[in-house]
């Protein structure tokens, strides 16, 4: 196929498949990745069995998935980079020829990170930057810039920094989100709220505190209104997972969202995730109640 053309279907199918994820919550369903049809021709964007898809008319490799093992995944290394080991068999052909060609030409792919059965985070776009043969090893990089820039392992300390910061935004709250919308079957803890478009993965104890890790267990999900309410300590939950509203609000007399969306919530449960593993852990709801009754039961 003509590159420009590849180039262009490219395209068409990361717009897609950001329309997806967006729909849902930040995830894409296998299904749906192995459904897709472009003009009336079916496309499947990953592969039925493998974790590479290489269409026959693509000249470069469209995507790759990627098994998350606990918080971070085995292709995920400690540079911020992706290491991807070259596929079973000849070095110079298949799989490892068309990530090959993905890197000299700088067609972008798509990473598809698997959170958990038949879902999937999609990281795009990404690149082949680099090719080691004798470690038999790709690296993919979140940002072209890391193209030209030498030896991948041998990188300044900011740019080493970049990298860091760029995968922590890319593809480690990404991949939070999902989880947590997973847990939360997609609805707002608070209001029930079911489009995935507008919930949030809001974190319990802030990602800059020492305690504030992507785990699902410093997760809720909560729709748009709700996360800001959390985050501004206008609605609390307490360690037995009650909400509070707080008090200057509950005094106020104002329209129908006030007063259903967040007068009313006040003295209810949140609603948790089925898997006692997914809930919140008590300690960080502690650390947060704290600073919210602290600011706003007063
Ligand atoms: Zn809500």
């Amino acid at each position: 196929m003509d590159s420009h053309l590849e180039a262009a279907l490219r395209r068409r199918i990361m717009d897609w498949v950001g329309e997806r994820a967006e729909a849902n919550g930040g995830f894409v369903h296998r299904s749906e990745l192995l459904e897709f049809r472009i003009d009336g021709a079916k496309l499947p964007i990953i592969d039925y069995s493998r974790g590479i898809r290489n269409p026959s008319s693509f000249e470069s490799t469209l995507s790759i998935v990627s098994t998350a093992n606990g918080p971070y995944d085995d292709t995920e290394s400690e540079d911020g980079l992706l290491h991807y080991a070259y596929r079973k068999g000849d070095p110079w052909s298949g799989d490892n020829r068309k990530l090959r060609n993905a890197m000299t030409t700088g067609m972008p792919l798509v990473l598809f990170r698997k959170e958990a059965k038949n879902i999937l985070t999609p990281v795009f776009p990404v690149y082949v930057v680099d090719d080691y043969p004798e470690e038999r090893m790709f690296v993919i990089a979140l940002d072209e810039s890391f193209t030209f820039m030498g030896d991948v392992r041998e990188m300044e300390p900011a740019r080493r920094q970049y990298a860091l910061r760029l995968a922590k935004q890319r593809l480690h709250q990404p991949a939070f989100r999902t989880r947590v919308m997973v847990a939360y079957e997609t609805r707002c803890a608070v209001c029930q709220l079911r489009h995935g478009s507008l919930l949030d993965a809001a974190h319990i104890v802030p990602d800059w505190h020492e305690l504030g890790s992507p785990a699902v267990t410093n997760g809720v999900a909560l729709c748009k209104i709700h996360h800001a309410a959390y985050d501004q300590d206008m609605l609390g939950v307490t360690p037995d997972y009650e909400i509070r509203i707080a008090l200057d609000l509950l005094n106020e007399i104002d329209g129908p969202m006030l007063k259903h969306g967040l007068q009313e919530m006040h003295g209810r449960s949140i609603n948790l995730p089925v898997r006692s593993a997914d809930r919140p852990s008590r300690e960080h709801l502690a650390w947060r109640y704290d600073e919210f009754s602290r600011k706003s039961l007063r």
